[in-house]
């Protein structure tokens, strides 16, 4: 996380939570000196990171710019996934691409798989790499996208009772609830841009 992304969290004399970027001398609710907390500051946990350091998971980022200083609700996501040595697989309109780290610096990851899994992980990538469906004259942007990859290559990993019937099951109930902490953090992150406190 670049540092000026940081946001840090505590409570002073009453349950209201206080954000900022630095914890200030004097308490902006009760005015007096901070000596003491009813909560310690925290970071409050950052909901980006770098696929490269997030082995055999899902990764989301938005299809134009980043996550933290460009994207809103309706904007268009793209996905991909890690495998065990935290290289990127993805499928858009160019076809199968491997690696491409640089655009996957900021994204959601998610784990969806224990440690024990990661052999079964690589190879079920593996397979579906092999299939010849994923080229670029097959790519659709509605019926055929980098949504209908994850979720294939999720079906056919056959984790648990993990499984999706199509992508809008998937977003809702894989990407959704790590979409809405990454935008309530990215709110606080706008607040403080031109406030040096935010209270809640
Ligand atoms: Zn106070």
């Amino acid at each position: 996380m670049a540092s000026d992304a940081k946001i840090i969290c505590f409570r002073h004399c009453c349950s209201k939570s206080i954000f900022c970027k630095n914890v200030p001398k004097i308490c902006p609710i009760c005015r007096s000196c901070v000596v003491d907390y009813i909560i310690e500051p925290f970071l409050v946990p950052y909901p980006y990171s770098n696929a490269k350091y997030e082995p055999t998971s899902i990764v989301v980022r938005p299809s134009e710019g980043t996550f933290l200083n460009d994207y809103h609700i309706a904007d268009d996501l793209h996905i991909g996934i890690t495998n065990s040595d935290g290289i990127v697989f993805e499928y858009d309109k160019e076809g199968l691409i491997v690696n491409d780290c640089a655009k996957w610096t900021n994204c959601i990851a998610i784990n969806i798989i224990p440690s024990s899994w990661e052999n079964h992980w690589n190879e079920t990538l593996k397979l579906i790499l092999k299939d010849t469906k994923w080229k670029s004259e097959n790519y659709h942007e509605m019926t055929m996208n980098c949504f209908n990859f994850v979720v294939e290559f999720i079906n056919n990993l056959q984790y648990m009772n993990v499984n999706f019937v199509n992508k809008e099951t998937m977003c809702d109930k894989l990407i959704l609830p790590k979409l809405q902490d990454a935008i309530k953090y990215n709110s606080l992150f706008k607040q403080l841009k031109s406030t040096e406190f935010f209270i809640s």
